[in-house]
C-alpha cells in the first residue's frame, strides 16, 4: 500500500519520555509557525501514563513548536524515513511555556552566560542494557561480546552521525546486555537534544535487530546500574577552555572549581532531578560505580563529580581535555531538567564564590556517621521520597525554576510512584524497565 510521510512533533517531558504529535510532512512549513495543539494537562502523564494530580484540569491550550535544528531522521527500507522534531512548548500567543522543559535549560544556560560570562561545553555518557536475552557469561567488555554486537553498533554510530551527532565510543559494557555510548561535546539545548536523540536512536535500531533496549537506571536490587554521565567543562566568549588552571585546586580553574562547589552543595536538593525513579536509589548506593555521596572524586568513580583524565600523548591541549562528570544521573530524568539543575547550581556556586572543594580519595561508605559528618560529606537521598522532601525544602533550588515547577514536579513523582507502590524491588524495576 502507499504511504505518505508524517513527521513528529514532540517533547521529552518532565518524566523524560518523548511524546508528540504527528502531521503530513507537506505542512511542515505551517507547522514550524504555529505549531501543533498541546495540553497542559499532559505535563502530568507519568511514565507510566497515569495522570498525577494537575492543577490544569482540562483547560488550557498550548502549541508544540518543532525545531528544525533537532530532527531525528532514520531511514527505513521500503518506506519513508522515519522523522521526528523535537520542540519547545509555548503559549499560543507566543510566550514559552512555564514547564516546557527544553525553556527551562535554556533560561539556566543564560544565567550561566550572565553570572560568569562562560557557555557550557557538555556531552552526555548512556549505558543501556538489552532485555530478554540470556546473559552469557566471559562476554563483559570482551571481543566476542562486541563481535556479536558489532552490526548493531557500527549501525547506530552511522545514525548518529547522520543525525549530526558525532560519536565517540561504543563498548560492551560490564553488566549482562549492557552497552556504553559516548559522543563528543556541544553546546546550548543541543547537549540535551542530542541525549534525547541517541536514546531514541537506541531504541528504534535495536527493534530493528529484533531487540528491544532499555535505558532502566537498574535492573534489579543486585545488578549493576545504567548511569547517565553528564561531561561538563567551561568555554569563554573567545571559544577558550576556562575550565583548567595549572595552580588552581585540582587544576580547577577559580570558575570552575565554584561551579563544581555549587553542584555539591545543593546536589541533595535536586538530586530528585537527577534520580528521579523510585528505582533509581537502588542504583544511587555505594560499590556500584555510581554515586552514593556528594563528593568531588579525583578520578574516582564512585564520586558524585569526577575529574576526568587527561591524556599527556593527545594533540589536544590540556586545558580544553580537562573536564569533569557528574554520575549521580540516570536516564529516567529528564535530559533538560537534569542539566538545567547543574547548569543553575554551578551558577550559583559561581554567584556565591564558593570555594573549590577538595576532592576525595577514599571510601566515603566506611566511615562511621561520625566521621563522614566531620569529613563534610553527605550520603545523597536515600529514597525519592527523601529526594523530593529536600526538593521541596530548598528555597533555593525551587527558586531557579519557574514558580510552581516544583510543586507541579513533586506531584508527578508522587503519581508515578503509587504505580509500584508496595512491590518489591525486583518487580519495580521490571516495570520501569518496560517504560525506559
Ligand atoms: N554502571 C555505572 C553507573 O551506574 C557506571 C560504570 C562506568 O564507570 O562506566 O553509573
Ligand atoms: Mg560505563
Amino acid at each position: 500500500m502507499k504511504r505518505e510521510e508524517l513527521i513528529l512533533a514532540c517533547t521529552s517531558d518532565i518524566a523524560g519520555k518523548v511524546r508528540g504529535k504527528s502531521f503530513p510532512a507537506t505542512q511542515l512549513e505551517k507547522r514550524l509557525k504555529r505549531g501543533i495543539g498541546w495540553t497542559p494537562t499532559n505535563v502530568q502523564i507519568t511514565c507510566f501514563d497515569n495522570i498525577a494530580e494537575t492543577p490544569f484540569g482540562s483547560f488550557g491550550d498550548l502549541v508544540l513548536i518543532p525545531d528544525e535544528s533537532a530532527v531525528m531522521r532514520l531511514p527505513e527500507a521500503g518506506g519513508p524515513d522515519e522523522v521526528s522534531m523535537l520542540g519547545d512548548i509555548r503559549y499560543t500567543d507566543g510566550k514559552p511555556w512555564e514547564f516546557c522543559t527544553r525553556s527551562i535549560l535554556r533560561d539556566a544556560l543564560a544565567r550561566l552566560k550572565k553570572v560568569s560570562g562562560l557557555t557550557l561545553n557538555g556531552t552526555f555518557e548512556h549505558e543501556f542494557q538489552i532485555r530478554f536475552e540470556e546473559a552469557r557469561a566471559g562476554t563483559a567488555f570482551s571481543s566476542s561480546g562486541f563481535r556479536e554486537w558489532r552490526a548493531f553498533g557500527e549501525t547506530l554510530i552511522a545514525a548518529m552521525r547522520d543525525n549530526g551527532i558525532a560519536p565517540d565510543t561504543f563498548l560492551r559494557e560490564f553488566g549482562p546486555g549492557q552497552f556504553e555510548v559516548t559522543m563528543d561535546p556541544t553546546t546550548g539545548v543541543a547537549i540535551a537534544d542530542q541525549a534525547v536523540i541517541l536514546r531514541e536512536l537506541v531504541h528504534a535500531i535495536a527493534a530493528r535487530f529484533d531487540k528491544t533496549a532499555t535505558f532502566v537506571p537498574i535492573r534489579g536490587p543486585d545488578t549493576v546500574g545504567n548511569g547517565v554521565h553528564v561531561h561538563m567543562s567551561l568555554i569563554d566568549a573567545g571559544g577558550n577552555p576556562a575550565t583548567h588552571d595549572a595552580d588552581g585546586q585540582h587544576e580547577m580553574s577559580q570558575h570552575a572549581g565554584q561551579f563544581v562547589a555549587g553542584i555539591l552543595k545543593y546536589l541533595d536538593a535536586f538530586t530528585a532531578l537527577c534520580a528521579p525513579s523510585v528505582v533509581s536509589y537502588l542504583r544511587l548506593t555505594p560499590h556500584r560505580w555510581s554515586a552514593a555521596f556528594n563528593n568531588l572524586g579525583f578520578r574516582d568513580r564512585e564520586a558524585a563529580v569526577r575529574i576526568c583524565p587527561v591524556s599527556d600523548m593527545s594533540d589536544i591541549a590540556r586545558a580544553r581535555q580537562f573536564h569533569f562528570e557528574f554520575r549521580a544521573a540516570d536516564a529516567a530524568a529528564s535530559p533538560y531538567l537534569l542539566l538545567a539543575a547543574l547548569v543553575h547550581a554551578g551558577a550559583q556556586g559561581i554567584e556565591e564564590k564558593l570555594d573549590a572543594p577538595v576532592a576525595v580519595q577514599q571510601d566515603l561508605s566506611l566511615l562511621s556517621p561520625e566521621d563522614l559528618a566531620a569529613s563534610g560529606h553527605k550520603r545523597l537521598p536515600k529514597t525519592l521520597e527523601q529526594a523530593l522532601d529536600a526538593f521541596a525544602a530548598s528555597e533555593t533550588v525551587r527558586g531557579w525554576f519557574p514558580d510552581s515547577f516544583a510543586d507541579i514536579y513533586v506531584k508527578h513523582k508522587l503519581g508515578e510512584a503509587t504505580m509500584v507502590a508496595g512491590l518489591e524491588p525486583e518487580e519495580q524495576c521490571r516495570r520501569y524497565e518496560e517504560v525506559y
